[in-house]
């Protein structure tokens, strides 16, 4: 039985249903929505993510991050190429911090993975630009749950090696590599920054050619700093291994401890806890957003406030009305 409908909810379940059948085009401009400065489009966004909410969370969710030339663009592509040959779906989203500013990203970018843009399993979005890093962080999470809706079961996000933007990552994921260059004392430096510590694992990576003993030598410092680190769980204890993204060396292991991770998370109830504990923070870090942007625009109005400042200091209104008025401002 078919109910009238209003055209916007008709197409709602256009979407529903294209993203569900694995309409590329449909969970593609499902995402401009997310995306979309329009509140109209916003407000069906929303509306969509509620209706799909059953089949979201199905998939593997990791985090990826490392400075600039590290090889996150390579090893990602080499590793999500791998998993698709193995049955997955892969998508690979972006959270970049710079995006903010230049209103473009070079992370998730087609062109830097020649192997995955074009592999009918993958799907490449690059970081949303959105005024703010909890907006970019908050339309990647919502266009994570689009994926896996649309029956990716594996989403790579990746970051740059940047303080605030890689804690906004690991708190959407379930599983956060850090990647390393090979070579001297200097890598520690990523402890310092604490980067470390958000870590489920780190991969020393370029470990091939010459390279392979200096990578060896830094990840049994890695390993030996990670001892004074008190441990995030106590049934994990962070693996540091050598990799090689570009020559596809160790990668097949690095996957392999990204799954025995979840088997021991999912069977101790930790990922369960992990995954609603950031479901959690994400709405309070929308609230707090989104009151801070009705204080910028209350503050655009400055006059009135004023005003009411101007009413109370001379005794003409009473401060109990003035903090109503303020309040009012903020509701609308
Ligand atoms: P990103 O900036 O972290 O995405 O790094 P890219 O993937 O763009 O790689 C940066 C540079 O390192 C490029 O010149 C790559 O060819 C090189 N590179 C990437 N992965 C490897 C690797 O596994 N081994 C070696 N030797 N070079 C690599």
């Amino acid at each position: 039985m078919r109910q009238a409908e209003s055209p916007s909810a008709l197409n709602l379940r256009e979407y529903a249903d294209g993203i569900q059948a694995g309409d590329r085009a449909v969970l593609a401009r499902a995402i401009t929505l997310i995306e979309s400065k329009k509140a109209e489009h916003r407000h069906a966004a929303r509306d969509l993510l509620q209706r799909l909410l059953p089949e979201t969370g199905k998939a593997r969710r990791v985090g990826v991050t490392g400075v600039p030339g590290v090889g996150k663009s390579t090893l990602v592509d080499q590793l999500g190429g791998n998993l698709t040959a193995q049955g997955h779906k892969v998508a690979v989203l972006a959270v970049d911090p710079s995006s903010i500013r230049s209103g473009g990203s070079i992370l998730a970018d087609k062109t830097r993975m020649r192997r995955l843009g074009r592999d009918p399993d993958a799907f490449i979005r690059p970081s949303p630009a959105a005024g703010t890093l909890g907006g970019v962080a908050s339309r990647t999470r919502e266009t994570m749950l689009l994926c896996e809706a649309a029956g990716f079961d594996v989403v790579l996000v990746e970051t740059i090696g940047i303080g605030q933007s890689e804690v906004a990552v690991a708190d959407m994921v379930d599983f956060f590599l850090v990647l390393m260059l090979p070579g001297a004392g200097d890598e520690l430096q990523g402890l310092k920054k604490g980067v470390v510590e958000i870590a489920d694992m780190i991969a020393v990576n370029k470990a091939d050619s010459d390279n392979v003993e200096r990578a060896k030598r830094a990840a049994a410092e890695y390993t030996a700093a990670l001892h004074i680190l008190t441990p995030g769980s106590p049934n994990w204890t962070v693996p540091v291994i050598t990799v090689s993204g570009r020559e596809n060396i160790g990668l097949d292991k690095l996957w392999a401890e990204i799954e025995r991770h979840r088997e021991i998370f999912a069977a101790s109830g930790e990922l369960a806890k992990k995954r609603s504990r950031q479901q959690v923070r994400w709405m309070w870090a929308m609230v707090e957003d989104r009151l801070k942007a009705r204080l910028a625009a209350a503050n655009a109005a400055r006059g009135t406030v004023a005003e009411i400042e101007a009413e109370v200091g001379s005794g003409q209104l009473a401060a109990t009305l003035g903090a109503d008025r303020i309040l009012v401002l903020l509701e609308k």
